[in-house]
């Protein structure tokens, strides 16, 4: 592997030849519309096809951006960036880096959720790949319908598990497409080097399964060795066909996810959002929060001090831990004291090993204790330092559990990661007024600043966008031929190390997302390194791997064409 060009810009915008006239203007990695200059009018044959008015990037994202906020809800600005997306992929990202915060909530988490429920009905362009059970035997040949053969960067699902939302079949595109976006604008990914893949094997969401504008196979989940034989079908063709691609598994649902991951972490280049990313990001909220404690001047803490809670078992809860029990193995406890810090209540009550009704991934975390019912007697009994929910269970941490949180923590650690926000264990203002206003929070989809007592709280918001899109980078500069969990673990540490001592002052424990392509860069880097040293990369070594890296991202401007 070793065809990288020299640069992201080079590959944006030269990966397909140029096309001329009304194909420009319709060509969104191309077209500027209002944008093109005189000089490209002319080249390109564009005279007479636009007003006369020439717009710089920035009065053009201006007219953008009026728009948008005119717009009366978030599913329409969701509707009106695609759209934007659609016909001029320059601007979209522009609009996206200058506008992260604003942004963010939009492409993504929670506006996204809504999309995907209605995608069948605001669907107005496909973008990406759509790979079905009925193509079975033929992926191969799809697969050579793209137009682009550099393709770096690939996030596929199966919809099974969209957010916290559940079986959204076909419709779950809207999540490899946003998440994409997010590789792009967060991390500087070139967009050509992209694509979404759907894998289609049908849905068990009744809603669908009787819309006639649904957009996927009106038909049940293909399961077991014929689900099995689909996936490899996909794994083997799309690796031969875009040899340098790193594959990102994206919302299966956790009956595959681990499998999959297990299966296919040491043949091709491939990790789990949910279960890695997801990790990567709490991880990295846990040292932030051991920081921010004692910079107020509590109490130096390892991270093998605490004592965690989970409510939810599942790929994000057991990801977490995984990552977490290799952390504290790091600081110094043997891998069972580490996971006997690491607790969980599922939907039966607390993980434990005289339960017989325990899937494998939760073993390592059934311990010698007896049975408890629900969250609050788990939390009267293992007095936890920290809670994290991921059950997809709204309002979950009642305001009994975090007031007894708040008796046994000075400062207690309250994570509600479920999303989208409809889905949160328990909102901010919850968190923060239960607590006194000492509870370190941090939510899975935003929530919006909080003020108690006069003074402001910003919750922090453990998105996986401040992780997957630096590791991807460093995955893809470095030509790392597996993605590692020491790469996960540096990524957290990068993240944590970011939080400034501004942020921790207004009680933040990630970094503000204005600052997002700077993070990005510098986890990219801590990765991009453990390739090289781990002797993972296929890519030569730079001499200045951060000055390289940043010279490798994609900065969206109108460049002149001639
Ligand atoms: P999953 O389906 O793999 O796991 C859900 C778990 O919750 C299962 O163990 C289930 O038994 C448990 N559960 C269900 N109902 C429960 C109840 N009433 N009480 C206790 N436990 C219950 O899903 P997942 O991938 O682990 O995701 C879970 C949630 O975490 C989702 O809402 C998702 O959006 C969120 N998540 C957040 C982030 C983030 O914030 N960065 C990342 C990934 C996932």
């Amino acid at each position: 592997m070793n065809t990288l060009p020299p640069s992201a810009d080079e590959t944006a915008e030269n990966s397909q030849p140029m096309p001329q006239g009304v194909a420009l203007l319709h060509n969104p990695l191309y077209n500027r519309g209002t944008g093109f200059t005189a000089a490209e009018r002319e080249a390109f044959g564009l005279r007479g096809l636009l007003p006369p008015r020439v717009l710089s990037i920035e009065e053009h994202a201006a007219r953008i951006l009026e728009n948008l906020r005119k717009k009366p809800t978030d599913l329409e600005k969701y509707v009106y960036l695609i759209d934007t997306e659609d016909r001029n992929e320059t601007l979209f990202y522009r609009i996206l880096i200058d506008n992260m915060e604003e942004m963010m909530p939009i492409v993504y988490t929670p506006t996204v959720g809504q999309a995907c429920q209605q995608y069948g009905h605001i669907f107005r362009r496909p973008r990406g790949l759509f790979l079905s059970a009925d193509d079975r035997g033929h992926i191969a040949e799809l697969l050579a319908n793209w137009p682009n053969d550099d393709i770096r960067v690939i996030v596929v699902t199966d919809g099974e598990r969209i957010l916290g939302l559940g079986d959204q079949g076909a419709n779950g595109m809207g999540i490899p497409v946003g998440k994409l976006s997010l590789y792009t604008a967060c991390a500087g990914i070139p967009p050509s080097t992209t694509l979404p893949i759907m894998l289609d094997v049908g849905t068990e969401n009744e809603t669908f399964l009787n819309d006639p504008l649904y957009i996927g196979l009106p038909q049940r989940r293909l399961r077991g060795a014929e689900y099995d034989a689909f996936i490899e079908e996909f794994m083997v063709a799309v690796t031969e066909r875009f040899p340098h691609v790193l594959v990102q598994f994206e919302d299966f649902a956790n009956i595959h996810a681990f499998h999959l991951l297990q299966r296919y972490r040491d043949r091709f280049r491939v990790f789990n959002d949910d279960i890695q990313g997801t990790a990567a990001v709490t991880l990295a909220g846990l040292f932030a929060a051991l920081r921010l404690i004692a910079v107020e001047g509590g109490p130096r803490r390892r991270l093998g001090d605490q004592r965690l809670l989970f409510l939810g078992a599942g790929e994000a809860g057991v990801g977490i831990a995984d990552l977490v029990v290799s952390a504290m193995v790091e600081e110094g406890l043997t891998a069972d004291e580490a996971r006997g810090r690491c607790w969980f209540v599922d939907s039966r009550g607390l993980v434990v090993q005289s339960r017989d009704d325990l899937q494998a991934h939760k073993l390592p975390y059934a311990h010698d204790h007896p049975p408890l019912a629900d969250l609050a007697a788990a939390v009267e009994e293992l007095r936890p330092t920290a809670l994290i929910g991921v059950s997809g269970q709204p309002r979950t941490f009642t305001r009994a559990i975090i007031e007894r949180m708040a008796h046994y923590n000075e400062r207690p650690i309250i994570f509600a990661l479920s999303n989208p926000t409809s889905k949160s264990e328990c909102t901010a203002e919850e968190a923060y007024t239960f607590t006194g206003g000492r509870a370190i929070f941090a939510s899975g989809s935003p929530f919006p600043s909080f003020k108690l007592y006069g003074k402001t709280y910003y919750p922090g918001q453990g998105n996986n966008a401040y992780i997957f899109p630096g590791v991807g980078l460093g995955v893809v500069v470095s030509g790392a031929r597996h993605v590692t969990d020491e790469m996960f673990q540096a990524a957290a540490r990068t993240l944590a190390e970011q939080v400034t001592e501004a942020d921790m002052a207004a009680g933040r424990i990630y970094p503000t997302l204005s600052r997002i392509r700077e993070v990005s860069a510098a986890i990219a880097t801590a990765v991009a390194a453990i390739a090289y040293r781990a002797g993972l990369a296929t890519q030569p070594e730079p001499a200045d791997l951060p000055a390289h890296i940043q010279d490798f991202m994609y900065k969206p401007d109108y460049r002149p064409l001639v």
